[in-house]
Formats: structure tokens, C-alpha cells, sequence
């Protein structure tokens, strides 16, 4: 790689959290120091500037694209729209994609980028006018392609975002083949896939009924097994927060508080999600919703009563200084990095367990993953073989009922008959993922009382999946 390196002094709270978690995780691990530096670092961290006009002025826009691994190609991770966003925040939520990927079988390496704004700040021709600037940026310094980076929305961004990114992309890059891989989470009329809006938070909520279905861990927690009746506060009501909520009153959670910046709101008999979304949309926040206590102070509906909470916001909401009050039994990570190491300690030592974020939020990646397999293959999953199949089962329906002389209703036949669309194959493929990385995950951390918490499981899973690829792929001599 010939990537340039600048990395400007700052707080490194976030990123130091994140090798904090590493190092000790990395002591159950056995691999040799220099390799475990290796995997920890950020390989390539690319800050740039750029002017964009504003009116009858210009405005210098300050972004960074960073990719803390290439043990696999290409690397992968959102970028994240926030006045808020630094180098060390963009290198953390690198470095945290890179163990995400590992921990869900996903074969990418991690990145992040950022763009330093506040999107309502600015004209959709604005932000058209920025995304598509900070795309030509990345191709410059070859930080974007479908076998080298592929970005995805974040905090901030979405489905817009990426197609002005897809298409800068393609314009650039002129016949070739598969430049639509070269970002997901792009709108299914170009070249998106079935789900992936909806993914990360039905991974929160798949994530979480596979925690409480497991009795032995709810016994201890003082919990119930099953997801159906357990009191659910959601943080932060955008793409995950939404969905994780939506996802988990589907599947029997009651939704009894939800935070917002301006506020929060709850009511112990659950919150109609959909109807506090309208509510929101109409008024401009969630405060005022008829029935709700509510709370100036949003990280106060963080406090109230409820069995599992749900930060999907942003990182370090839950801290030393409210961790104590958080009555939770169960926090699972929609966000990344919302719990600090500190608080993290005290939660467990209260009796709690959190799920992390790096494998909790991880269904995004794995229905990017999906997306960027559906634009190398140009052809929508299931389009080949969805007729076939309800050919052939329509022929073994009606030989089974010729034979025993039995007709089936037509809802069994049709449930029987009916071939895998692409949103259906995209969820059980998301659904299997979770499920799958939840037991893994457990396995570890109940295979060694030292493990102390399911993030350090996690991490430790990570470090040895990456470990193999560095030594197998010959990147470490
Ligand atoms: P989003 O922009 O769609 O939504 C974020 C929401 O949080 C907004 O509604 C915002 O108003 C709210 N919010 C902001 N500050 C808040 C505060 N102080 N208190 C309460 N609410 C606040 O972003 P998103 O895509 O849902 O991402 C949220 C988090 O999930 C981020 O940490 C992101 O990195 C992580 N994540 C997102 C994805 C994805 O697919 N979008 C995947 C993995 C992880």
C-alpha cells in the first residue's frame, strides 16, 4: 500500500478504548506481540480537506477515510455525517469494523470514514455537491473500488448518500464492470438488495432474542427466558434504533421507552413505535407523545425501568457517572463504542451482561456483504431458481396428494409450494449469521472463567480468525 499516513494529535479516548479492550482480550490469545500489533494498528489513515461552495462562499470540509486492515479485501465500514466526527472516532469505528467482520464470518478488513458536518446544515445540493467531492477524494488516492474499500451509510448518511457515491464512482470509472460494488447500502433500483435498510437493527433484535433464550443465562440475570413481555428502552430513533425497536415489539418485546436528543419518553404499559415515529415526523420531536412520562434530559429515559436497553445512537452515553442507575439486567450495543470499559466493569460487577457492538450491529456488514456479492454476480439472489423451485415443488405436491388421496388447503399449498425471494434469502442468511456468531461468542467466553465479559469473548474470537489470515496470507513473513 502507498496510502499516506497523517495522524493528528488529539483526544484518543475512543480508539485507546478500543486497544484497551484488544490488549486484554489478547492475553487469552497466544500470538506473538509483533503480530498482535499488527492486527490493533490502523494501516492507513487518509485526512483530507476540500473546498465546497455555500452560497457566495466557500467552506472547507475537513474528512478522513481510514482503513485499519487489509488482511482481507476489500476493506469495508460506513461513513459517518457528524459536526462531531474526528480522527480518533473514524480510526476506533475502523479498527472495531475490522473485528465486526471477523467475528461474522464476513471476509472483509474494517474502515470508517468521516465527513466533519452537520447534514441539516445544508441544501440536499450541498450535500450532493460534498459527497461527491469527498468521492473523487477517495479515487485519488485509490481509497474506493469494489476489490480495494467499499463504504456504507452511517450515522448521518443513507440511502441517498451512497447512490451520489456509486455514481461518482462509475462516471470515474468508466467501463468497468462491477463499479457498483464499490459502495452498499445503495437504494434497491440501484443495485441495492432486499433488507439491507432494515438489517443492522434485525440483527439488534435477532441478537437479543438468541441472549434470552438461553435459560441458564437468565436464570442468573433473574430474568425469564423468551423475548415475549420483556420491558425494552431503545436510544435513538434513526436507521437502527428504529428497526431494532420495530423488530423487537415483532417479535414480542414491549417497547416502553424510547431517547432522543430533545428528550425521551416512556410508559410502563409500551410505546406504539410506529405511532411515536408519526409523532416525531409531524412534530419535530418526541416529547409531547400522548400518554408518555417524559424527560428534558434524554440520557435520563436511559434510567427508567426495563429488562434490556438498547444504545443505538451514538458512542460513550453510558459512562461511570449513569451507569449505576441504569436498571437494565441486559445492554445491547445497536451503536458502536456506547458503553465505556469503565462502566462496562461496574455493569457486569452489578449483575448485568452486555451484548457488543461489534458483533450486535453487525447485520448491516453481513447484508452489505450480501449486496456487494449481488453486484459482483449482476443477478438478484434467488432470480435464477425461484420459479424452478415452485415448479418442482407444485410437481411433489400434487404426486404426494395423488398418492395418499389427501388435498392439502391452499395456504399449506402455498406455503409449501413457494420459492425463496431475494428479502427471504437475504434474512435467513442474516438470521443464521447472528444466531450462529451469538453461540460462537458464548462458547468462548463460558469456555474460560477469565473471560469477563462477552466483548472480551468476542474480541478473542476476532484476534485469532484475523491472526490466521496474516499468517496464511503471507502479509506477516
Ligand atoms: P442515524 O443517523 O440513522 O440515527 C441516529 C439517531 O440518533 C438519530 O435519530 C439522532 O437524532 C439520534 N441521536 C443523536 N444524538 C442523540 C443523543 N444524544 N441521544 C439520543 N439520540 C440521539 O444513524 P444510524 O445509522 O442509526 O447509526 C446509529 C449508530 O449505529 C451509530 O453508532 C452507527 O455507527 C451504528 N451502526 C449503524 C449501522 C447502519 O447500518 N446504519 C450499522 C452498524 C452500526
Amino acid at each position: 500500500m502507498s496510502h499516506s499516513i497523517i495522524i493528528a494529535e488529539q483526544d484518543t479516548h475512543f480508539f485507546g478504548d478500543v486497544c484497551k479492550n484488544f490488549d486484554f482480550a489478547a492475553q487469552f490469545t497466544d500470538h506473538d506481540p509483533g503480530l498482535l500489533d499488527q492486527i490493533k494498528s490502523c494501516n492507513s489513515v487518509y485526512r483530507f480537506r476540500f473546498p465546497i461552495r455555500k452560497g457566495n462562499h466557500f467552506e472547507v470540509i475537513d474528512a478522513w477515510r481510514i482503513e485499519h486492515s487489509q488482511h482481507q479485501s476489500p476493506t469495508k465500514g460506513g461513513i459517518r455525517y457528524s459536526e462531531m466526527v474526528n480522527e480518533d472516532e473514524v480510526m476506533a469505528l475502523a479498527a472495531l469494523m475490522t473485528y465486526k467482520c471477523a467475528i461474522v464470518n464476513v471476509p472483509f478488513g474494517g474502515a470508517k470514514g468521516g465527513i466533519k458536518i452537520n447534514p441539516k446544515n445544508y441544501t440536499v445540493q450541498e450535500l450532493e455537491n460534498i459527497t461527491r467531492r469527498y468521492t473523487v477524494e477517495l479515487i485519488k488516492k485509490n481509497f474506493i473500488g469494489p476489490s480495494i474499500d467499499v463504504p456504507a451509510p452511517d450515522y448521518g448518511s443513507g440511502e441517498r448518500e451512497m447512490s451520489w457515491i456509486a455514481d461518482t464512482y462509475a462516471t470515474m470509472n468508466p467501463g468497468q464492470l462491477d463499479a457498483m460494488g464499490c459502495v452498499t447500502g445503495k437504494p434497491i433500483a440501484l443495485h441495492g438488495i432486499a433488507g439491507r435498510r432494515e438489517a443492522t437493527g434485525r440483527g439488534v433484535a435477532i441478537a437479543i432474542r438468541e441472549c434470552v433464550s438461553v435459560a441458564e443465562d437468565m436464570q442468573k440475570l433473574g430474568l425469564t427466558t423468551g423475548i415475549s413481555g420483556k420491558r425494552v428502552i431503545v436510544q435513538g430513533l434513526g436507521n437502527v434504533g428504529y428497526h431494532s425497536a420495530k423488530f423487537l415489539s415483532e417479535f414480542g418485546g414491549i417497547i416502553v421507552g424510547l431517547c432522543e436528543y430533545e428528550g425521551a419518553i416512556y410508559n410502563a404499559d409500551g410505546l406504539d413505535i410506529e405511532s411515536v415515529f408519526l409523532h416525531r415526523k409531524l412534530s419535530g420531536s418526541i416529547l409531547g407523545y400522548p400518554g408518555a412520562k417524559e424527560f428534558r434530559n434524554s440520557l435520563e429515559g436511559l434510567e427508567q425501568p426495563c429488562d434490556i436497553l438498547v444504545p443505538a445512537a451514538l458512542e460513550n452515553q453510558i459512562t461511570e457517572a449513569n451507569v449505576h442507575n441504569i436498571q437494565a439486567k441486559i445492554i445491547c450495543e445497536g451503536a458502536n463504542g456506547p458503553t465505556t470499559p469503565e462502566a462496562e466493569a461496574i455493569f457486569y460487577k452489578n449483575g448485568g451482561i452486555i451484548i457488543p457492538d461489534m458483533y450486535a450491529n453487525a447485520g448491516g456488514v453481513t447484508v452489505s456483504y450480501f449486496e456487494w456479492l449481488k453486484n459482483l454476480s449482476h443477478v438478484a439472489f434467488g432470480r435464477m431458481n425461484r420459479r424452478f423451485e415452485e415448479n418442482s415443488n407444485l410437481n411433489l405436491v400434487n404426486m404426494v396428494e395423488g398418492i395418499t388421496g389427501t388435498a392439502l388447503t391452499p395456504m399449506q399449498r402455498a406455503t409449501i409450494i413457494k420459492g425463496a425471494s431475494e428479502l427471504e434469502l437475504v434474512n435467513s442468511g442474516l438470521e443464521d449469521t447472528m444466531i450462529r456468531s451469538y453461540h460462537e461468542i458464548r462458547e468462548t467466553w463460558k469456555s474460560n472463567p477469565k473471560i469477563d465479559t462477552m466483548r472480551t469473548a468476542a474480541f478473542v474470537g476476532a484476534i485469532n480468525k484475523i491472526a490466521v489470515s496474516y499468517q496464511t496470507l503471507g502479509v506477516w513473513p
